[in-house]
């Protein structure tokens, strides 16, 4: 069969994720998102105090009981994942909230725990770019030479004046920093952007997501705004300062930025998952696979592939 683009192993125009793991691990292989347990520095008050606008009290909605142990977290996850798919291992991933925000001896305690699971083959571990010490990057160097790591990193948008806008209490120089100092360690990271930030316009993102480019990152991921019910972003939207992207604007600009990101960076989402019952707006958003169609049909109507756009500085 004709497969426009080689980094994918469904007909897909960009590189998937599913494409690297099967090529990496050569079997299935599923995220089993945890929570740690750990707050933020933006919301204990270290670097601001309740959080970026649009967060529900802590990312990672998705993830597992902190109640529970990270050996019981992963097992009830793990059962679950596989009954739907045979012989899948696993990347136990800690998403809520800021997972390298706590003394080196905690997350050592955590981190090995749970790459003791059994069929792990490596580990994600989400975070901001200003929450990783020296002594937990260097930890997470040797970790890298181990075991499968990838650290992902929050960056939103390059753009200070939006970071202030959704109270991010980072600037785009702490993530520049932070990246060039995981990269020079030899770790993995992944870059997540938000699509549809207050105040930006469609060239704004695309400038976000050149200046990512230009750094070849191995994942990005791209995120849609949801407006959750609960939050401060909410209160904004509702007093009507801003609006929500369009499905069809939201398809452009993925597009878009889908042709300026390097063919070899992986794609791990191109949309967030919201959750049903606190989702505000954009509704079109709980129709996931219609976007995601959506993105594929506007892919082959311009007859592109990720990368098309993108230029090696
Ligand atoms: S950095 Fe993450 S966990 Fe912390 S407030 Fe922002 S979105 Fe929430």
């Amino acid at each position: 069969m004709y497969n426009p683009f080689p980094y994918s192993l469904d007909n897909k125009r960009y590189h998937t994720w599913n494409y690297f793991l099967q090529n990496k691990f050569g079997c299935k292989v599923t995220k089993i998102a945890l929570n740690g347990g750990f707050t933020c520095p933006n919301i204990d008050g270290t670097k601001g105090v309740g959080g970026c606008s649009y967060c529900l009290g802590g990312s990672g909605g998705f993830a597992g009981t902190p109640s529970l142990s990270v050996t019981e977290q992963f097992r009830e996850i793990a059962e679950k994942m596989g009954r739907k798919w045979q012989d899948t291992k696993y990347i136990p991933y800690f998403q809520a909230n800021t997972n390298t925000y706590a003394p080196l001896s905690r997350l050592k305690s955590l981190y090995e725990e749970a790459l003791s699971q059994e069929n792990t083959v490596g580990i994600a571990i989400a975070t901001r770019p200003d929450a990783i010490s020296p002594e937990v990057m260097d930890y997470l160097a040797e970790l890298s030479k181990r075991t499968y790591l990838l650290v992902e990193l929050g960056l939103q948008s390059i753009f200070d004046e939006t970071g202030e806008k959704i109270n991010r209490c980072h600037s785009y120089a702490e993530f520049d920093a932070c990246y060039k100092a995981l990269k020079s360690r030899g770790i993995n990271v992944c870059v997540h952007l938000i699509m549809g930030l207050p105040n930006e316009t469609h060239d704004m993102m695309l400038e976000s997501v050149k200046c990512v480019a230009a750094l070849k990152p191995d994942c990005i991921k791209l995120h849609l705004l949801h407006i959750l019910k609960g939050t401060k972003i909410a209160e904004e939207y509702a007093r009507g300062e801003f609006r929500c992207m369009e499905l069809s604007e939201y398809v452009k600009v993925i597009v878009d930025a889908l042709e300026l990101l390097p063919p070899t960076t992986v794609v791990q989402r191109l949309t967030g998952d919201g959750a049903r019952d606190s989702l505000i707006a954009p509704l079109w958003s709980l129709k996931k696979f219609v976007v995601l169609n959506e993105i594929d049909k506007e892919m082959v109507r311009r007859n592109t592939v990720q990368g098309a756009k993108w230029k090696e500085c």
